[in-house]
């Protein structure tokens, strides 16, 4: 154990469009003893006998660092460092169990997806619907537009977000609102994503 310079090979299936991604699960991380400060190694992933793709990473305390290519199609390989950092949350009999923090939108996760350029969480990437199916960012931003609409609001995503109708609850506001928000959010990732901006 140790997994320095050392090949782990992490198990992935086709079950849906987010089990058929590059995947890193901290509780698989965890189970193997990976999650130890200093450890480093490489992670791969495989269909069959074919290998589908790797990289290597250094644990600390409070992160994991991720280096890797990418290649954009019909792009140049380049180098990626991404640190995925560390949150903790106290576990009923003592102890805590450690999360991802997605990279981009902060929220506690279990699992990173290499959709893209980076690692990032399932949301972020909207992975629950095929990549396939429709270019995400257009579906995205539609969503966010007709939420807007349905609010009484203007569908420009640039106007400020509509007021509560009055005859909504908040809480319903607020749940609408925050799907808007988010759809919006990964509507922009997936753009910036394809045409290379950095966030
Ligand atoms: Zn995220």
């Amino acid at each position: 154990m140790g997994g320095s310079g050392s090949g782990r090979r992490m198990r992935w299936d086709t079950k849906d469009a987010a089990e058929s991604q590059h995947r890193i699960d901290i509780r698989w991380l965890k189970k193997n003893n990976y999650l130890r400060p200093g450890i480093s190694g490489t992670l791969s992933w495989s269909r069959g006998d074919e290998q589908t793709g790797w990289i290597r990473y250094t644990m600390e305390h409070d992160r994991m660092n991720l280096r890797y290519r990418y290649r954009r199609s019909g792009e140049e390989w380049q180098d990626i460092e991404q640190s995925v950092y560390f949150d903790h949350t106290p576990c009923n009999y003592g102890g805590s169990r450690k999360w991802f923090l997605c990279p981009h939108c902060h929220k506690r996760i279990a699992v990173i997806y290499g959709a893209g350029k980076y690692f990032l969480c399932r949301h972020c990437y909207d992975l629950t619907y095929s990549s396939q199916q429709e270019n995400p960012a257009d579906r995205l931003i539609r969503k966010a537009r007709k939420i807007r609409k349905d609010l009484g609001g203007d569908d420009s995503l640039t106007d400020a977000f509509p007021e509560k109708p009055k005859h909504m609850h908040w809480k319903t506001y607020w749940r609408l609102r925050d799907e808007a928000t988010h759809a919006e959010n990964a509507g922009w990732l997936w753009i910036a994503e394809k045409f290379g901006i950095h966030f």
